[in-house]
């Protein structure tokens, strides 16, 4: 850097000037981090003294610069505060355990600060690869299908109901939004997740315009029924993991009926899209999910991707592009003649003509680092084990049966990672919360036939069986002697 532009006042007022005292700040942070990886099983949730936080984190608008390590030292008291998943015993709803390689990925990304939303710039190419993994690991026409990466699974169902709907009735509706259009119905098998009908309350439909079925036979009788009333079947759900039990959809015969019927496929694999890496028993549940029209899917759980990100995936790389695609003279692409490249406006691949963010992160670069570091075979077996353990949760509660204690009996049969259980003469929810604060182990609870339940979703590449055996003998001792 010149000395002419460093003499100025102005510039370089937020940029630390004493980079070698940063470089070993952040070396000492590095070095709490790793110490915080190290003690994964040592710490589960810890309860928050809410009032003290607030306090030692409030702001003012009129604030002078802190020194660097101390504010640092804040971030290390903020770490214990967390909801801690990373712990082997947490499997409450469906939540990650991150991965520690990726947290070079985050360092890289905040350090480089690309706005991956847009201009001609090489790590487009880190998220362009991360999505043909994806479509090519579902089975989807390479071709012609494509994606982007999302904050989840809820904002990518949001965009493959934009899509689904842009197909339905046109491009066109844009621009004459939801006045025009007819009645419209989407379709999703009970138990399905919330973020559906959120999606088509955004999409200014309104929740009545969901339509839950049973069974399959069911699903064709709802189909038929609208369209006898003149309502339009836009899309239909097909859950690959429900949340609650675990459970995936034939997703086989719904997607041959959507075919038939020009319907919409729509796939929720939030979860349950990563049981493709696992052996076959398990992986052949999601068997269908190529004739979807568009997946959703999370990387932040099951796979272990630091949070927030996830994916829309879309066959008809051409309809999701008109979908999202709008720029305005302030996005108009370079008409520049400078041999060997048109400047920073160029570029054909800018990923917020895919999705409504403009500004993105670069959250590819996370989730390729766990692709490439951990490996696909490896997670694979993560979601081998974690089925076999839940699994192995259900055999002890069927032995303990059989041995004449029913303290505890198997809710609902395992299909993949989840087990639910029920608890005669117990509260799940209070026997859940003693055990969290206990900090023995994260269940959370939920409804299956009606009845209030004690669930565990294993998605946590730590868990052993250790885990399973020691959470399933902590449990019996909370229960009323039978
Ligand atoms: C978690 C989950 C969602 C919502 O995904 P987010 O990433 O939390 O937005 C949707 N469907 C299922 C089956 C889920 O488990």
């Amino acid at each position: 850097m010149s000395a002419m532009m460093t003499d100025n006042k102005a510039g370089y007022r937020v940029d630390p000037e004493n980079l070698s005292e940063l470089s070993s700040d952040l070396h000492d942070l590095l070095d709490t981090c790793v110490e915080n990886m190290k003690s994964t099983r040592e710490d589960l949730w810890n309860p928050p003294n809410n009032k003290e936080l607030a306090e030692s984190f409030s702001l003012s608008a009129s604030a002078d610069a802190c020194d660097t390590k101390d504010v640092y030292d804040k971030l290390r008291s903020i770490m214990p505060y967390g909801t801690n998943q990373k712990h082997p015993r947490w499997w409450g709803w469906v939540n990650g355990g991150g991965n520690f390689t990726a947290v070079g990925a985050e360092l890289v990304a905040a350090t480089i600060n690309t706005n991956m939303g847009g201009r001609n710039q090489g790590c487009v190419e880190v998220e362009r690869a991360v999505i043909e993994f994806l479509v090519n690991l579902a089975g989807m026409d390479a071709q012609k299908a494509f994606g982007v990466l999302t904050t989840g699974t809820s904002q990518a169902t949001v965009l493959a109901m934009a899509a689904a709907r842009a197909k339905k009735f046109g491009i066109d509706v844009k621009k004459k939004g939801i006045r025009a259009l007819p009645e419209i119905s989407v379709y999703v098998k009970d138990g399905a997740h919330v973020c559906v009908a959120k999606a088509i309350e955004l999409l200014g439909h309104g929740s009545d315009s969901m339509r839950t079925f049973t069974s399959f036979d069911h699903l064709t009788q709802l189909v038929a029924e609208d369209k006898a009333n003149g309502i339009v079947p836009m899309a239909i759900v097909g859950t690959a993991g429900c949340v609650n039990r675990g459970t995936y959809d034939d997703l086989q015969s719904i997607g041959k009926f959507c075919q038939q019927e020009d319907i919409w496929f729509h796939v929720d694999g939030a979860f349950g899209y990563w049981i493709l890496l696992a052996e076959k028993k398990w992986s052949s549940l999601i068997s269908g999910i190529e004739r979807a029209n568009s997946v959703a899917l999370d990387f932040h759980k099951w796979i272990g991707v630091p949070y927030a990100v996830g994916a829309c995936l879309i066959n008809d790389r051409e309809l999701h592009y008109k979908t999202f695609s709008n720029r305005p003279s302030y996005l108009a692409p370079s008409t520049g003649t400078v041999p060997g490249s048109d400047g920073l406006a160029g570029g054909d691949l800018w990923f917020c003509d895919y999705g409504i963010d403009l500004s993105r992160p670069f959250s590819a670069l996370k989730c390729w680092t766990t692709l490439k570091a951990v490996g696909t075979r490896k997670l694979g077996e993560v979601v081998t084990d974690n089925c076999r353990q839940a699994a192995r949760m259900a055999t002890i509660i069927k032995n303990l049966n059989k041995s004449g204690n029913n303290s505890i009996t198997v809710a609902c049969d395992v299909v993949s990672n989840v087990c639910c259980m029920f608890l005669r003469d117990a509260d799940p929810r209070d026997i859940a919360a003693k055990l969290q604060v206990a900090k023995i182990v994260v269940f959370s609870t939920t409804l299956v036939n009606g009845k209030e339940c004690l669930r565990a979703a294993l998605v946590n590449h730590r868990t052993t069986d250790a885990d399973i055996d020691y959470a399933m003998e902590e449990l019996q001792k909370l229960l009323p002697k039978q």
